[in-house]
């Protein structure tokens, strides 16, 4: 019984937090920061259009629409993040800085 009203919390959760990044999609800041054309985890250089808004924490694990854990993603990795959590796409990314650093000598 516990369990079932958690779920329906979590449900609440993300409805709020989903209406709120609607919200946040429309400010100012947001605008700002999709024109500045930069993908969080790649830093690839993007049209503003090709940029989606991602949670760094997702709703689903408690995350919400706060400047602070809303970022740009580019659509390649937004692809690659329903496979990896952020942590991995980073790791992967020094990884590869770090055998282009090895091919290059
Ligand atoms: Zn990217």
């Amino acid at each position: 019984m516990s369990e079932w009203i958690h779920i329906e919390k979590d449900q609440k959760h993300i409805a709020r937090e989903k209406l709120r990044a609607r919200e946040v999609k429309k400010s100012q800041w947001w605008k700002n920061k999709i024109s500045q054309g930069i993908c969080y985890y790649c830093q690839a250089k993007c049209l503003p259009g090709e940029l989606t808004m991602d949670h760094v924490v997702p709703l689903s694990r408690g995350g919400r629409s706060i400047k602070a854990n809303i970022v740009p993603c580019c659509k390649a990795c937004n692809n690659k993040k329903k496979y990896l959590t952020p942590a991995e796409i980073v790791l992967n990314r020094l990884k590869q800085l770090d055998a282009s650093e090895h091919f290059g000598k």
